[in-house]
């Protein structure tokens, strides 16, 4: 029997077997009759098969065979540093700082985290001590990274990235029920629809304006690992989404500032106010007749209610300071914050405060301040919004607060264009091709 098939034998032993009767059934390899060629192809075997052979190894069983080359796979458990895991494996300092120091080129070894899996492929000295031929970990779902010792004796790293089969995807939905229902019906990702809420928050009020009979359109890609099928990341590049037969295209694109979304005249949907101060996300109740009555802006009620469920982040609906983040009797837990241009804003019936929010504290359009509930005097959870112009309470969707506070120019501008049309011309080919 060859080395080789001993290794088989051993490996497919490993249901009952222990990494200790493994390991030891390898020492009764002889070191001396391993030849160069064999050596590869051990080597490939080991690293083939090392995810079976990482079940025997723990911490405290590890046993490094002289000159043979052993693929370890150790799992960092709570308080590991790399230092200390290269340090059980029989790494010398100096070898181990090397080490670090290649890695830190992609990865903190800080950052490596509980529970993820560092795989070294390690060797044996006569004298004990070992060393380290390859060491790889995941920098993201995306990639690896992978140290390896050159022939000077240094540590050198490499990034591995993983090829994702890129598909897109246009989908129309009619919506009778609830978004998310209607979505997850047509298997659009829910990745997709946060990013369809979240363009739209500064225009639409996702709990009054949206009524069933209404419907949208996503065109978006999806990056699927081919191995896995598992999908990694679904990006929306364009949206429709039609109210009482009103198309709204929006079209994602990027400039220096970072990706955004615009609109067809190439103004930005980012507006001074957020049409809906909640993660819109979370309004489940769904539209049309089983709307709940949640109360408009009327003379008797100066503010919009938001009906989610308890725990709903809401986010400040513009940039400003928090002016208060207390109780306030039949308000419940209240947060106000004042904005440019004499404008306030009022959440009221919080479940609770988002950390660091205080008088004084100044916070960005869409960041949580706080949660809903159904404090103070409410009959369920709901956020209770107002809009304030020099402390009077006016109606939150007055026109005039949601001009674009940016349009694109320039370079930018024709660039869009270009990206709108071919966009345009792939949601109209798709339309045609479904309605065939
Ligand atoms: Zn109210």
């Amino acid at each position: 029997m060859n080395i080789l098939d001993t290794l088989r034998n051993n490996v497919f032993l490993l249901g009952s077997a222990s990494g200790l009767v493994l390991l030891g059934l390898w020492s009764l390899v002889p070191s001396n009759k391993v030849d160069p060629v064999q050596e590869k192809r051990i080597l490939q075997f080991i690293t083939e098969n090392s995810l079976e052979l990482s079940k025997t190894t723990s911490a405290t069983t590890t046993v490094i065979v002289p000159d043979m080359p052993q693929n370890f796979v150790v799992s960092v458990e709570p308080g590991d540093t790399l230092a200390d895991i290269l340090q059980e494996k029989k790494i010398s300092k100096k070898q181990s700082l090397l080490i670090i120091q290649a890695l830190s080129k992609y990865v903190s070894p800080k950052k490596i985290r509980v529970n993820e899996k560092i795989s070294l492929l390690i060797k044996g000295n006569a004298d004990g001590t070992s060393e380290l031929l390859r060491l790889s970990v995941a920098k993201d779902k995306r990639s690896q990274v992978e140290v390896i010792k050159n022939k000077d004796g240094y540590y050198q790293a490499k990034l591995l990235e993983k090829e994702l089969k890129q598909l897109t995807e246009c989908v129309t939905v009619p919506i009778k029920g609830s978004l998310f229902a209607d979505a997850a019906k047509k298997k659009v990702p829910y990745a997709v629809i946060r990013q369809l809420i979240a363009a739209y928050s500064y225009d639409v009020d996702f709990q009054r304006d949206i009524k069933a009979g209404d419907s949208f359109s996503v065109y978006f890609e999806r990056s699927v690992d081919p191995d896995t099928g598992e999908e990694h990341i679904s990006n929306l590049l364009y949206a429709n989404l039609k109210i009482k037969g009103k198309n709204r295209p929006v079209y994602s694109f990027e400039t220096e500032n970072g990706v955004g979304f615009y609109y067809a005249d190439a103004q930005s949907v980012k507006k001074q106010f957020m049409s809906t101060p909640i993660n819109g996300a979370r309004i489940s109740s769904g539209y049309g007749p089983r709307l709940h009555p949640i109360h408009g802006y009327t003379r008797f009620h100066r503010g919009l209610d938001f009906a989610a469920p308890k725990g709903t982040p809401v986010i400040a609906a513009a940039d400003g300071v928090v002016t208060r983040s207390s109780w306030y009797g039949d308000y419940g837990h209240y947060i106000e914050i004042q904005h440019a241009g004499g404008y306030s804003t009022v959440y009221a019936h919080l479940n609770g405060y988002a950390k660091h929010i205080h008088p004084g504290v100044r916070v960005a359009q869409g960041r949580t301040i706080g949660y809903v509930g159904t404090t103070g005097s409410s009959t369920g959870p709901h956020l209770h919004f107002e809009l304030k112009k020099n402390g009077a309470q006016i109606n939150p969707k007055t026109k005039s607060l949601h001009n674009s506070t940016n349009k694109l120019a320039g370079n930018d501008l024709s660039k869009f264009q270009k990206v709108r049309r071919e966009i345009d011309e792939k949601v109209n080919a798709s339309v045609k091709s479904t309605k065939l």
